[in-house]
């Protein structure tokens, strides 16, 4: 089967998705394909009054029935909708892949399927996650019981559009809460078809209501409304900050954060070179590194560094660069013009600053938004290139004798969402594991697995709580405490 489609046949769901119906507002942002520039679409913004109603819609749905459902008719209902996200997995590819960096059989064989799996996952912690009986004093009886919150405020990025609304919609919803939900104002479409598809399977309308529109309006809105009861985001630190400030003015309440990363990829002097060139490659390649979790500082014995170094450039080439409505499409354009354009000016602040280009370091002679992978040497810790998220293909490569050398240099002042480590010891594979600041560790590995069960989060501005495991899907509930006098 082919994936590949024509950019311009497709029909796009433009509009807020409030108690099951598309609603129009005036006309907003330009929209522009990566994969070759064109403006294509406008994104409506959703001002205060089309949230409320959006917040209404789900507070509404929530309360009718929802929230107070046999866990096991959730679980049924998400079921049927991950089933018919699977059967609608090429329609909802194309509306992404249009507008995304994501390559169309990479959403519709990747992205999709696990997504699907997740949202199973958290369906069935529905009836199996609940509160506890407390050990009290024999005279008394004491108890936790959860709760829903109730509406659940969602903003997602626009670098994974689906696979970031799976990770809000499937634990809030098993556990009970309707959800308004922001995509990013990049790559709405999909989303709003994921929501469509869960009103077929029998999930309430307006308990997903989807609205449109950028960060300081719409998204203040969701995140600044009295009756939005906890806020998750994924996106930006700096957005983040930007939310935690707007949720400090307009009162209180709880939130989870999936911030940007910069991680470190630490490999010593005894590692599989070809294993760990591979991983770290891959790892910045892959969206062409516009991922939070993309290993982007290369930290090296100096003993095996030019080594590795010829590895990594011998693999870090765009390997089939294509607009992503074509199927042999391996390699993403950057997100839009703007992003290009920053990542040319870090670049260039980072050679003034001494850092020499090994590979790479141009944007690409094709239509769109293509910039070739690049290596930079030479990087010392106060390079820009070491200090900022860039958001694209750019690998660092510092060297070090000592590890404790190996650690410092691992240590980000602001950044620790990942950390990737090389070894074949095991035991300077658990020190290194100890000793670096981060979310999460991969050992051997870069890249996360299908085990749902593992939770993901930063820590330090990386983010505050957990998305995916059981972690979620309790960040989507509230306990109570009960005492009995018996
Ligand atoms: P962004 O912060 O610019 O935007 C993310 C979302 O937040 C968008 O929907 C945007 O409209 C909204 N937004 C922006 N300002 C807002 C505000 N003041 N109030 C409410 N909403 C606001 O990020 P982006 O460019 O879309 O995505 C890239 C960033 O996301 C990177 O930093 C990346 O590391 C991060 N990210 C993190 C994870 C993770 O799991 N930690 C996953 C994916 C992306």
């Amino acid at each position: 089967m082919t994936y590949s489609f024509n950019p311009d046949s497709i029909e796009l769901p433009i509009g807020h998705l409030i108690d099951g119906k598309l609603v129009s507002s005036a006309d907003g942002l330009a929209m522009y394909r990566p994969s070759d520039g064109a403006a294509y679409a406008s994104c409506p913004v959703a001002d205060s009054d089309i949230v409320d109603r959006a917040v209404q819609s789900a507070k509404h749905a929530q309360a009718s029935g929802w929230g107070d459902a046999t866990p096991r008719d959730r679980t049924r209902a998400m079921q049927k909708w991950a089933d018919l996200i699977e059967q609608h997995a090429t329609e909802l590819a194309q509306l992404e892949a249009l507008s995304s960096t994501r390559p169309i059989a990479q959403i519709a064989a990747g992205d999709i399927a696990v997504t699907a799996e997740q949202i199973r996952f958290f369906a069935e912690m529905a009836d199996k996650e609940g509160g506890g009986l407390a050990p009290t004093r024999s005279g008394s009886l004491g108890m936790t019981v959860t709760e829903p919150y109730g509406v659940v405020g969602a903003i997602t990025p626009w670098n994974f559009p689906i696979s970031m609304a799976g990770w809000k919609l499937g634990p809030a919803l098993a556990a009970g809460n309707g959800v308004v939900l922001k995509p990013s104002e990049m790559t709405p479409f999909s989303t709003i078809r994921m929501a469509q598809l869960a009103l077929r399977a029998g999930i309430p309308a307006g308990l997903i209501n989807v609205v449109l529109g950028d960060g300081p309006v719409t998204g203040a809105a969701i995140t600044g409304h009295p009756d939005i009861a906890k806020v998750s985001f994924t996106g930006s630190t700096g957005a983040g900050q930007a939310i935690m400030e707007n949720i400090a003015r307009t009162g209180v309440k709880p939130m989870t954060l999936e911030l940007g990363g910069k991680s470190p990829q630490i490999v010593f002097a005894d590692a599989d070179l070809d294993q760990a060139a591979d991983a770290i490659a891959r790892s910045i390649t892959f969206n062409a590194g516009q991922a939070c979790v993309a290993g982007s500082r290369v930290i090296v014995h100096q003993s095996v560094a030019d080594d590795l170094a010829r590895r990594l450039i011998a693999r870090l080439y765009p390997d089939r660069p294509g607009p992503t409505w074509d199927a042999n499409t391996d390699y993403s354009p950057i997100i839009s013009a703007r992003q290009r354009d920053r990542i040319i000016s870090i670049l260039s602040q980072a050679v003034e600053q001494g850092a020499e280009i090994r590979c790479g370091g141009h944007a690409m002679d094709r239509p769109g938004y293509f910039f070739a992978p690049t290596l930079l040497d030479g990087v010392t810790q106060d390079n820009i290139a070491i200090r900022q998220e860039i958001f694209g293909p750019v690998l660092t490569l510092q060297r070090f004798e000592t590890e404790d050398e190996a650690f410092d240099l691992s240590d980000h002042p602001i950044y620790g969402l990942c950390a990737g480590i090389f070894t074949r010891d095991l035991s300077c594979g658990l020190r290194a594991m100890r000793r670096v600041q981060a979310g999460t560790v991969w050992i051997n590995r870069y890249g996360r697995s299908r085990d749902h069960i593992l939770p993901t989060g930063g820590y330090r501005q990386s983010g505050i709580g957990k998305d995916l495991g059981r972690e979620a899907y309790h960040a989507n509930r509230q306990s109570k405490t009960v005492l009995i006098d018996l």
